[in-house]
């Protein structure tokens, strides 16, 4: 890397930033205790690499088993650990490992003391370590998928479980657009305190939820449905929507054991969403929409092409869409799709880890074609917090290497990218999602 890199990532590391998305427990009282360091850093996205070079499920699942020590696991998975490690899931964790624990490598002579060092993080400040000393976050926007169920709407004491010290939450609306089972309409009861007795007392429990989450502080409604079902959300009369709902009551009856699925069709769900689409447009919310790779072994990764939601870029045009994982391996559709629509913000938000190099490539693109206000940098989306920093950091890498093609370039100078990296971290995603400046 030239020199203009270096003067860049050093500036860069000196920012405080605001990260677009996370999954982390809302308060750190809330992190398994009975863990291990393999336990925590496989609970997602890396033990998905091992499982895909090869790691069997049955050997997998020994991860999460608690009779076994560190070393034996190890055994169990260093064959394809060894073949993943380069991946951007397997560098963050090496980076988390370095820089966090003061190991170097993760392999068979280091485990122990890496799973010995993990635990002391255990205790309390761990949280505050990692997101603000050492990763420099203002604040981290976090999924929270319910209001706080221990009270309902007759009480007046609802809230939002998440520590605002280093969070704001984003709501999602899953539930009320792709419910399957019937304890997640009875889950929904509970909370609006809303009886579901018919279709229009579900569009008043949607309405009455989502009204209350963004009174107690939600500052983006969120879509993850890309895991479940296509994008493409088609205009649908009430009337088609309100008969696949009526179908749930054919299960009402079902005995516990049954597990009484819920499940009303895709004219349903497209109506629900554009239902609540409409709410937000009137009051010109944030949207965050997942789009492209889902995690796991194995999706219908079409379904999660975000060309699919042209229509509601279309039909929305109050709403802001903050469209997540810059759609990879769709982030040549999402260039366009932000480059044309006012409306549409790219949000890199996972991306960094999933390819570093495609994160690299497609934000020198998006220099060449996208308004440089239309792009948020980052976001960890991790589950266990130590991942955040892998991710910050390379994010910060990433963005440096852009940047510094970009000055070899001589689209612009040093000062202008510092300015630019200042842009992607902090002041756009304050703009987009009408942060207070905590600075
Ligand atoms: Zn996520």
């Amino acid at each position: 890397m030239t020199g203009a890199y270096e003067e860049i990532f050093n500036y860069i590391n000196t920012l405080d930033i605001i990260d677009t998305h996370e999954h982390l427990h809302c308060f750190e009282v809330d992190r398994d205790k009975n863990t291990d360091v393999l336990k925590e850093y496989l609970w997602h996205y890396f033990n998905k690499d091992l499982i895909s070079a090869g790691l069997s499920i049955s050997d997998h699942d020994k991860i999460y088993a608690m009779g076994h020590s560190v070393t034996e696991k190890w055994k169990i998975i260093e064959p394809y650990w060894n073949v993943s490690k380069y991946t951007g899931y397997g560098r963050s964790l090496q980076i988390c490992a370095r820089d966090l624990y003061g190991v170097e490598n993760i392999e068979a002579s280091t485990i122990e003391i890496l799973n010995e060092r993990f635990m002391e993080s255990l205790r309390p400040g761990h949280f505050k370590k990692v997101l603000k000393d050492k990763s420099k976050i203002l604040t981290s926007l976090l999924n929270v998928n319910t209001l706080n169920h221990d009270y309902n709407i007759n009480n007046n004491e609802w809230s939002i479980y998440c520590d605002k010290d280093f969070f704001k939450p984003v709501y999602w609306i899953n539930i009320f657009v792709y419910p399957t089972l019937w304890s997640h309409i009875e889950s929904v009861e509970q909370q609006s305190g809303v009886r579901v007795t018919s279709f229009s007392r579900w569009l008043e429990a949607t309405e009455l939820m989502i009204n209350k989450a963004l009174e107690l502080g939600a500052v983006a409604l969120k879509n993850p449905l890309a895991y479940v079902r296509t994008l493409k959300y088609e205009r649908v009369p009430a009337s088609l929507a309100e008969s696949e709902f009526l179908e749930i009551y054919k299960s009402k009856h079902f005995p516990l054991w049954q597990g009484r699925p819920a499940n009303p069709g895709k004219n349903f769900q497209d109506f629900m969403f554009h239902y609540i689409l409409e709410m937000a447009n009137k009051k010109g919310l944030v949207f965050q929409i997942h789009t492209g790779i889902q995690e796991g072994n194995g999706n219908m990764l079409s379904n999660s092409n975000p060309e699919l939601l042209s229509n509601l870029f279309i039909e929305y045009p109050d709403i802001t869409f903050d469209i997540f994982h810059m759609g990879y391996p769709y982030q040549n559709e999402l260039t366009v799709l932000a480059k044309n629509f006012p409306n549409v913000f790219i949000d890199m938000c996972w991306s960094h880890i999933v390819s570093p190099n495609a994160s690299v490539e497609a934000l020198l693109e998006w220099i060449d074609t996208v308004p440089l206000n239309k792009i948020s940098a980052f976001g960890g989306d991790y589950l266990f917090v130590d991942g955040v920093y892998g991710h910050q950091y390379l994010a910060r890498q990433n963005v440096a290497k852009s940047l510094s093609i970009a000055i070899e370039q001589k689209i612009f100078g040093l000062d202008k990218a510092m300015e630019v990296a200042e842009m992607l971290f902090y002041s756009n995603p304050l703009k987009i999602f009408r942060l207070k400046s905590s600075k």
